[in-house]
């Protein structure tokens, strides 16, 4: 077991540090540029026990983390069928705030649920009468996943998002014109950019890609909180799709379903085995986390954690 060898972990986390001068924090939205640039911390959680190290009360937001989350929720709220007419299936290759497939593809629905368009595709389907209830109902699901009921978002870094995300907008309207979306455009990007600015630690983040990992089973009560072909869909995307257009070399290097987001969040689950949470806020150009998926890659090698 990993946490019963925890000094391994420490030494582990020392030596990925090491990567973070060359990454960068990300700065396109303006509140996430004052984050640690050499800040890693990780939780790994198992069998009820979790190990860790680094600063793990850090909080940050999840960012494209998110995106997990609000398809098993949109999935809950309206089944398979409806979801995957307004969101594909398939990885595709671009940066994750890309555009162009959505005009060279036809219908012009997008590729799949963990870029962008797609998450905000997605996004739009969960149910509720306003942004604070729908917001709502995904932070509760979010308690139940984690048994932390203090997660909130962070207002600074939702509406420094909000006020700057013109290539989102962009997306939605696009969207729109083709009959994905359906919604008021600003009512869905107060909805999404407040869905990205959700403040979780690596721990929080260990146990709910352990209970992903775990068929859907809480981590504790082992309570089934995701229904287990909705966890099944989650991990596939996280291994499709998870890591942008890195997911496929991340496949061969490391080969755990994951999901990275801009603020330097990875959360990963190891099936039947593992959830793992990660914080590096140093990216690489691909807007992953570069210590992060180091330390993984170890973490895979030593633990033979890879699925393939
Ligand atoms: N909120 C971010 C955005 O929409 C999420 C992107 C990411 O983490 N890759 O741009």
């Amino acid at each position: 077991m990993i946490c019963n060898d925890r000094e391994t972990l420490r030494v582990m986390v020392e030596e990925a540090n090491k990567l973070t001068k060359h990454g960068k924090v990300a700065d396109y939205i303006p509140a996430l540029k004052t984050a640690d640039r050499d800040a890693l911390s990780i939780a790994v959680y198992e069998e009820g026990t979790c190990a860790s190290a680094g600063d793990i009360q850090e909080k940050f937001t999840l960012q494209s983390i998110s995106k997990v989350l609000s398809l098993a929720l949109a999935l809950m709220d309206n089944g398979e069928e409806e979801v995957f007419s307004r969101v594909g299936m398939e990885p595709t290759g671009d940066p994750f705030n890309s555009i162009i497939k959505l005009e060279t593809h036809s219908p012009s629905k997008p590729l799949n649920p963990m870029i962008n368009a797609g998450a905000l595709s997605v996004t739009s389907m969960i149910h509720g009468g306003s942004v604070e209830e729908r917001l709502g109902r995904l932070l509760t699901f979010i308690h139940e996943l984690t048994g932390n009921p203090s997660i909130s978002y962070n207002e600074e870094v939702a509406k420094s998002e909000y006020e700057t995300a013109d290539l989102n907008r962009a997306l939605v309207y696009f969207m729109k014109q083709h009959g994905v979306i359906n919604e008021n455009s600003e009512t869905l990007l107060e909805l999404y950019t407040k869905q990205c600015a959700i403040e979780v630690n690596c721990e929080d983040l260990a146990k709910i890609g352990y209970v992903i990992a775990n068929e859907g089973l809480h981590a504790e009560s082992q309570r089934p909180v995701i229904p287990l072909h909705i966890a099944r869909i989650l991990k596939t995307f996280m291994v499709t799709c998870g890591m942008y257009n890195a997911s496929g070399e991340f496949a061969i290097r490391v080969g755990i379903p994951a999901k990275s987001g801009v603020s330097g969040g990875i959360m990963a689950s190891v099936p039947h085995r593992v959830g793992i949470g990660i914080y590096g806020p140093a990216l690489d150009e691909k807007g992953n986390s570069v210590a992060g998926m180091q330390l993984l890659e170890v973490l895979s090698q030593r633990y033979d954690l890879s699925i393939f």
